[in-house]
């Protein structure tokens, strides 16, 4: 099955990682909570999960993969599988942790006509930036903590859940802005040192006046 769909917040999972693989992004699927409406274990029905919700499926791969017919048979046997990025190669992931509204952090990079990509609504306070690899994501990068922020580069191999995967809460992740295509990420250095100065200067917490209404 050949899709050229943008993976969207609604769409179902299995639908979601065809649209995800054919837009450049290898995925793997991932447990997810249950039971449906009022999720309350790991898929893995381990009662102890360290990590419920978000670790490969047991017995599959943990290698994510563009092959359609191995996302579909995933997808066929788990339809609710969650599905995350573990790729570095493609893929880079910057995290601000943050109380800002979402709206806020777009604005800003408008204002400053910043090289905008993809955007996750990962959790409350949990913003997260997909941009191109390079040498800041790649390397070694220790959190940078901040008055009421923390902004990091995921490390490589981190898994990522992507939407629409659903959290114990109940939570499902959305797109502040959409996904287009893995070779439209904006480069991860200069991104990063934006979001850094946002960070340090406070722009976060206060509308610049640019922004004011
Ligand atoms: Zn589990």
């Amino acid at each position: 099955m050949v899709t050229t769909e943008a993976p969207t917040d609604t769409q179902p999972l299995g639908r979601a990682a065809l649209a995800y693989a054919s837009r450049g992004i290898p995925v793997l699927p991932c447990h997810w909570p249950t039971p449906q409406e009022f999720p309350q274990f790991c898929s893995c029905t381990d009662l102890d999960c360290p990590d419920p919700a978000r670790h490969p499926i047991d017995g599959l791969t943990a290698e994510a993969t563009h092959d359609l017919s191995q996302l579909s048979r995933w997808w066929l046997a788990h339809p609710s599988a969650n599905l995350a990025i573990t790729d570095t190669e493609h893929v880079g992931v910057i995290e601000l942790r943050h109380f800002i509204r979402p709206e806020h952090v777009i604005r800003l990079l408008k204002a400053y006509e910043i090289e905008r990509g993809p955007l996750i609504n990962a959790a409350l306070g949990r913003l997260q930036f997909l941009v191109r690899p390079d040498h800041a994501t790649l390397g070694p990068n220790p959190p940078r903590p901040a008055e009421g922020a923390t902004l990091t580069t995921l490390p490589p191999g981190t898994l990522v859940l992507l939407p629409p995967s659903r959290l114990m809460s109940g939570y499902r992740l959305g797109w502040l802005r959409r996904l287009y295509h893995a070779t439209h990420l904006p480069a991860a250095t200069p991104f990063l040192a934006q979001l850094t100065d946002f960070v340090a200067t406070g722009a976060l917490d206060d509308p610049h006046p640019l922004l004011a209404r």
